[in-house]
């Protein structure tokens, strides 16, 4: 099954996709923290209300999420080209739900910087609370997942030795298009690459990341409780902007697609800020 969070006649809800219409499930405004995996399950649909979804505002799939937590460093490629060394834990950092955009929402650039940068990623939606999770029951805290790109305003990002403004710009971060159930997707082998001016920039397998989503699971609810709607974005392949020579940052026209076999195509168009 995929869902999506969405807007339509000043209303918000969640539909369930159903080809190229959304079918609104009874009672539930948005994927969040409400949405429990049995809530998604068990809500009684209303396919008298079924809408197009090209007649819909699609949200961030998660609009308002108790908790987003970014993965820094997790294919090899991409800590090759940083010249860091192979972490043995992972590197963690944090969003606020304020940082995210829908898919068709544009992202704007801010004027304060001239080094935006995409880094596309999978996004792992939680669906069951949790702390201490052990890694044979992480992947049952897991209600779906999605497409993210970590837009990163790189010359913030490096200021200080807090990665927190380059990472967390208001309406920075699109998410989406849709939740994918587990059930629906195989991600052993699933490859993920983003585009950008026609040309693939970034490129890679799921299965090459450093540290998996169970262990990812893990290690966050060891220190933090895990609540349904929490997003984890597990990190970014390389081919980042800022690490090719010569260095490609995103321009106003821009329009820049990350894809994941069997999760979606979230494209998202880039236009200067208007002040
Ligand atoms: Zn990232």
């Amino acid at each position: 099954m995929a869902y999506a969070s969405y807007e339509h006649g000043g209303r918000h809800r969640v539909g369930r996709v159903d080809g190229d219409r959304l079918v609104p499930l009874a009672g539930l405004s948005e994927i969040g923290r409400h949405t429990d995996v049995d809530a998604l399950r068990t809500a009684q649909e209303l396919p008298a209300e079924a809408v197009a979804i090209d007649d819909v505002h699609l949200r961030p799939v998660v609009p308002d999420p108790a908790k987003i937590v970014c993965v820094g460093l997790n294919y090899h490629a991409h800590v090759d080209e940083t010249g860091r060394q192979l972490p043995t834990y992972p590197v963690l950092f944090t969003k606020f739900a304020s940082s995210l955009i829908g898919p068709d929402d544009p992202v704007e650039l801010p004027p304060e910087s001239e080094q935006v940068d995409y880094e596309g990623e999978l996004a792992v939606v939680i669906g069951r609370r949790g702390r201490r999770i052990g890694t044979d029951a992480a992947l049952d805290h897991v209600l779906g997942y999605t497409v993210s790109n970590d837009i990163t305003m790189r010359d913030y990002q490096y200021k200080t030795h807090q990665w927190l403004q380059g990472k967390a710009w208001d309406r920075s971060t699109p998410l989406g298009p849709y939740l994918v159930t587990p059930s629906e997707v195989d991600l052993a082998g699933a490859g993920i690459r983003t585009r950008l001016r026609g040309e693939v920039v970034q490129s890679s397998t799921l299965d090459r990341l450093i540290f998996d989503i169970p262990t990812l699971v893990v290690a966050v609810s060891e220190f933090a409780e895990l609540v349904p709607g929490d997003v984890i974005l597990t990190g970014t392949p390389g081919g980042v902007g800022f690490r090719r020579d010569p260095q490609v940052f995103l321009v106003p026209g821009d329009e820049v697609t990350v894809e994941i076999d069997g999760v979606g195509t979230l494209t998202t168009a880039v236009r200067a800020e208007s002040r």
